[in-house]
């Protein structure tokens, strides 16, 4: 399977503590953007094929979510987040609402060999080791 994204938000008035966040059977948003993956599957909010897809998506959620006025500049955002899911990295924004809720949205990078792909049609694998060199 090629290279895809799969985008997750979450959105509350307080982020969840360290303990229920680490938990991979919480709905709270992870640590580390891998384990997004690992959430339970109604987080998970879209499969998305090109990084201009995600940067669509994640643009796309900055209206339907939008940041308090001053947090940053969403040109340059956006721009960040391009060359990031171009370069076939994993994005995370965190932010806050004009209304106080924080908001954390991920595109991670897909397939990994951390976690299977969310929508089981990728299985990790490790090649096994196949030198020919020849020991002195
Ligand atoms: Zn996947």
């Amino acid at each position: 399977m090629h290279t895809h994204w799969h985008t997750y938000t979450w959105d509350g008035l307080a982020i969840p503590t360290t303990h229920v966040r680490a938990r991979a059977s919480s709905s709270s948003p992870p640590f580390d953007p891998a384990d997004w993956l690992a959430k339970p599957f109604d987080l998970h909010r879209a499969v998305l094929v090109r990084a201009s897809d995600a940067e669509s998506w994640l643009n796309a959620l900055l209206t339907d979510l939008p940041a308090l006025a001053g947090q940053f500049g969403r040109a340059e955002l956006l721009s960040r987040t391009a060359k990031d899911l171009d370069a076939g990295r994993d994005v995370t924004w965190r932010y806050r609402t004009h209304d106080a809720r924080h908001v954390i949205a991920a595109a991670v990078r897909c397939p990994r060999l951390e976690h299977p792909c969310p929508t089981g049609h990728f299985t990790p694998s490790v090649e096994p080791c196949r030198s020919t060199a020849a020991l002195p």
